[in-house]
C-alpha cells in the first residue's frame, strides 16, 4: 500500500497493525475477486441486454403524479426488470414501502381463505412472522383464514425433499422459501439447491405457487429463482437491485397471474398496477438496477475480506471464509452483547454520512428482540449500503453487509476491528510487514 492511502488509514483512526492484518489477509483473496467481478460482469451485460431490448429512452425518465395514469417510464421500468429476471411481469413500485411489504402483498394477493401457505426453507424472516400469523397480529393472514405450515431445513442446510412432500395437502396454494438466511442461523440457499426443492414441489402438483424471498440475493449469482421455475421472486429496492440509488420500493417479478394478483392488494381490486404514481423516482431507479450488479459485486467483496479477516481472529463465519456466496450478508458470531455493540460502532465510524453517530440496541417494530443497526446511509436503512446490524441475543452474531464501492466496504470492516480491539475484545495478530 503506497505512503498517502495509508496515511489516510491512519487519520480515520486506523492503527498501523490492523491495517497490516488485513492487508494480510487480502492479499490471497485475488482470485476470489475476479471471480466476483466475472460475475458481476455478467450480470451487468443482462441488465443492459434488458433495458436494450426494452427500448428505455429519456423520456422513461420522467414520472408522474396523482392517479400515476399511463405512466411511460413505471412500465417500462417493470418490463426492464421482467426482461432482466426473465419472467412474464413485474411490479417495480415507490408505492412498496420496503420488502417485506413487497411480500406481505404478494403472499396476500396469491393466497384466499382456506388456502394455506407451506414454508419450505423453515421460519421466516422475523417481520413476516406478522404478517403471516404466526406471531397473532392484527390484518394477518392467519385472521383471514389462511393457515400456515413450515418444513424445517435439514441439518445439513439442504432443503428435506421428503418433508416438503408430505407436507403438501390439496389445501397448500402457495410455497415459500427464503433465499437467505436472514437473522436465522443457517446457509443462505443457492439458485442450484432452490431448483431442486420448485421441482419437488411442482413433481407434486403443478399448480402450486411457489414464491421465493429473494431479498439480498440479486445478482449474487448469474441466476435468479425466476431462472429455475419460481412463480414470483420479490425483494426490496433498499438492498441489492436499488443499486443504493433508489431512496425506496420493492419489486415482485413473476407470472402475469401472480403480480397481477399482487397487483390488487398492492393498491386495491380493480385498480391494480394501472394506477401508482413513479413520483419523479424513475430516474434513480432505473440509473440503479443499472448498477446494481457492481454494487452488490463491491458488497461481496466487503463480506468476502470480512470472514476472512475475523475467522482469523477465532470467529465464526458463516458462510465461511472460503464458501461460494448466495447473499451479500456475512454472518460473525462475536459470542458477546458488547463483540456486536463494538463492531457496529467500527461500522457506523466508516459510513460517509453520520460517522460520528454511536448505534445502539433498540426495539424495532416487527421484531422479537432488541436490534442494533448500524447505517451510515445516504437512504435511511439501505442494507446496500455499508451496514450491520444483529438482534442482542445468544450467540451474539452480527449480519454484516453492504458497501456501495469495495474501498468504502473495505474500509468499514477495518474500522469494525479497530473497535473491537479498542474495546480488547481481539488481539491482533503480529504479520510481516507489507
Ligand atoms: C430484508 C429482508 C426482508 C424484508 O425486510 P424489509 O426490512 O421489510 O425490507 C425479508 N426477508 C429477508 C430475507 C430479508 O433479508
Amino acid at each position: 500500500m503506497n505512503t498517502e492511502t495509508k496515511s489516510l488509514y491512519t487519520e480515520a483512526g486506523i492503527d498501523e497493525d490492523v491495517l497490516q492484518f488485513g492487508e494480510s489477509v487480502l492479499a490471497p483473496l485475488k482470485d476470489r475477486f475476479d471471480a466476483i467481478d466475472a460475475r458481476a460482469e455478467y450480470n451487468q451485460l443482462k441488465v443492459i441486454h434488458a433495458f436494450q431490448t426494452c427500448k428505455v429512452s429519456e423520456a422513461c425518465l420522467t414520472g408522474t403524479t396523482g392517479y400515476g395514469y399511463n405512466d411511460l417510464g413505471r412500465d417500462r421500468l417493470e418490463e426492464v426488470y421482467a426482461a432482466a429476471f426473465h419472467t412474464e411481469a413485474a411490479l417495480v413500485r415507490p408505492l412498496i414501502a420496503c420488502g417485506t411489504h413487497a411480500l406481505a402483498i404478494a403472499l396476500a394477493g396469491n393466497l384466499r381463505p382456506g388456502d394455506e401457505l407451506l414454508s419450505v426453507s423453515g421460519k421466516p424472516y422475523d417481520t413476516l412472522e406478522e404478517v403471516i400469523g404466526i406471531r397473532p397480529s392484527r390484518g394477518s393472514l392467519a385472521e383471514y383464514g389462511v393457515t400456515y405450515r413450515q418444513v424445517d431445513l435439514l441439518p445439513d442446510g439442504n432443503f428435506d425433499l421428503e418433508g416438503i412432500r408430505k407436507a403438501i395437502t390439496p389445501k397448500t396454494a402457495l410455497v415459500a422459501i427464503q433465499r437467505s438466511k436472514g437473522y436465522a442461523d443457517r446457509r443462505t440457499l443457492s439458485v442450484a439447491q432452490i431448483a431442486e426443492a420448485i421441482r419437488c414441489v411442482k413433481s407434486v402438483r403443478s399448480d402450486i405457487k411457489v414464491m421465493v424471498d429473494n431479498c439480498y440475493g440479486e445478482f449474487v449469482e448469474t441466476k435468479e429463482p425466476s431462472d429455475v421455475g419460481a412463480d414470483m421472486i420479490v425483494g426490496s429496492l433498499i438492498k441489492n437491485p436499488g443499486g443504493g440509488l433508489a431512496p425506496s420500493g420493492g419489486y415482485i417479478a413473476g407470472t402475469k397471474e401472480c403480480v397481477e394478483n399482487a397487483a390488487y392488494r398492492m393498491t386495491c381490486p380493480g385498480l391494480g398496477a394501472e394506477i401508482g404514481p413513479s413520483l419523479n423516482l424513475n430516474t434513480s431507479f432505473y440509473e440503479g438496477f443499472f448498477l446494481a450488479p457492481v454494487v452488490t459485486a463491491a458488497a461481496l467483496k466487503g463480506a468476502v475480506f470480512a470472514a476472512n479477516l475475523y475467522e482469523k481472529l477465532g470467529f465464526a463465519c458463516l458462510p465461511d471464509s472460503t464458501e461460494e456466496r448466495h447473499d451479500i450478508i456475512q454472518a460473525i458470531t462475536l459470542g458477546s452483547p458488547e463483540g456486536v455493540i463494538a463492531f457496529c460502532t467500527g461500522i457506523q465510524k466508516g459510513a460517509p454520512v453520520d460517522s460520528f453517530v454511536t448505534p445502539e440496541p433498540w426495539d424495532m417494530p416487527g421484531y422479537d428482540d432488541q436490534v442494533i443497526m448500524a447505517a451510515g446511509a445516504f437512504v435511511e436503512g439501505s442494507s446496500i449500503e455499508l451496514s450491520a446490524d444483529g438482534p442482542i441475543r445468544p450467540p451474539y452474531t452480527v449480519y454484516f453487509q453492504g458497501g456501495l464501492t469495495w474501498p468504502s466496504a473495505k474500509l468499514g470492516v477495518l474500522m469494525s476491528l479497530q473497535c473491537m480491539k479498542d474495546k480488547h475484545l481481539v488481539q491482533i495478530p503480529t504479520v510481516v510487514r507489507i
